[in-house]
């Protein structure tokens, strides 16, 4: 049941080359508090289109010159948010379908009946906002999951993962990996270069270890200069070939403002071997990164060979 809210006020002009239509649709809907804005003919209305932020435009369908559809057509290519409303003579149904199938919102018909006028108009402005809310939501969860700097999932995101993968695996008895990945002395680059040519670095790296891995593995931003990649399907030795790639391809880059390889070091945990628990499998990839660090960097250490296994 259509329930109006009333408090939503919209931005609308109407074309009408008959100066009682147009005078008609103009006071009743300034009546319902609506901004609204008048035109003679199809020009004159798809210029001040072009020139101010309308949400809804009617149009007479038969006009002198540009007519009703050339108005819907120029709107739909130039200003496709716009949603356009048909006043059609009663009896033109057909073209009022046409119409619709191009791309109105929908038609009212001559005479005016204010009450249809007020409807259409209120479900049209509803609509527009129903939409803006859900694309303000869809960002918004967007946002909630990925960093801005790369693009990457964010470390929520990569928790959230490592979790549903888990369980994933277990169903399907298959191993996963747990891939951590740190700069090498990237304090060294921001001290040295600057801090926008370390942030340069950072983007750069993010496109390098995606490029490295498959579609079905989820790269993310860890923390500032740390990556975390989760690899499904994956064994020791899938692992070793992905930590080698990730390497090689970084290692290869050539930096526009550093002059000298960068490189990282990666510690890997594999399910179940290493551990059945979130935390558990970040904790322990985190120890065989630290392992590759303490042990020279630029390497890559699975966490059930170093040695380092907890007591
Ligand atoms: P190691 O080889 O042991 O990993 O040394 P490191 O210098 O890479 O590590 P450390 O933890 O000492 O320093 C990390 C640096 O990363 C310090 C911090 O300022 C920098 N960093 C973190 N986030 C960002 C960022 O978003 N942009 C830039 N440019 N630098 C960042
Ligand atoms: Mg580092
Ligand atoms: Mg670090």
């Amino acid at each position: 049941m259509f329930q109006p809210d009333l408090s939503l006020k919209g931005k609308i002009i109407v074309i009408d080359d008959e100066p009682s239509v147009r005078k008609l649709i103009k006071r009743l809907l300034e009546r319902k508090g609506h901004d609204v804005d008048t035109a003679k003919t199809g020009e004159e209305g798809v210029a001040k289109i072009l020139d101010n932020e309308y949400d809804i435009v009617i149009t007479d369908m038969l006009l002198p010159g540009m007519d009703g559809m050339a108005v819907l057509e120029k709107i739909k290519e130039h200003t496709p948010g716009i949603d356009v409303v048909l006043i059609t003579g009663f009896g033109s149904i057909e073209s009022a379908v046409s119409f619709m199938k191009a791309g109105a919102l929908d038609y009212i018909t001559k005479p005016i009946n204010s009450d249809h006028l007020e409807i259409v108009i209120q479900k049209a402005i509803e609509r527009k906002e129903l939409i803006k809310a859900a694309r303000e939501r869809d960002l918004y969860f967007k946002m909630s999951l990925t960093d801005s700097l790369t693009g990457l999932f964010n470390h929520k995101y990569f928790q959230e993962q490592v979790q549903r993968q888990i369980v994933h695996s277990k169903r399907k008895t298959q191993s996963l990996s747990i891939m951590l990945v740190d700069i090498d002395d990237f304090k060294k680059v921001n001290d040295n270069f600057g801090h926008q040519t370390g942030d340069h670095v950072l983007q750069i790296i993010s496109t390098s270890i995606l490029k490295a891995c498959r579609s079905h593995d989820t790269v993310a931003r860890y923390g500032g200069e740390e990556f975390g990649v989760i690899l499904p399907e994956t064994d020791q030795e899938k692992a070793r070939a992905v930590a080698l790639r990730i390497q090689e391809t970084i290692a290869g880059h050539k930096f526009k403002n550093v002059p000298h390889p960068v490189t990282v070091s990666i510690g890997v945990s594999i399910y179940p071997m290493d551990g059945h628990e979130t935390a558990e499998l970040i904790h322990n990839a985190d120890l065989a990164l630290y392992h590759s660090k303490r042990t020279g960097k630029n390497r890559y250490t699975l966490f059930f060979e170093s040695g380092i296994a907890r007591n």
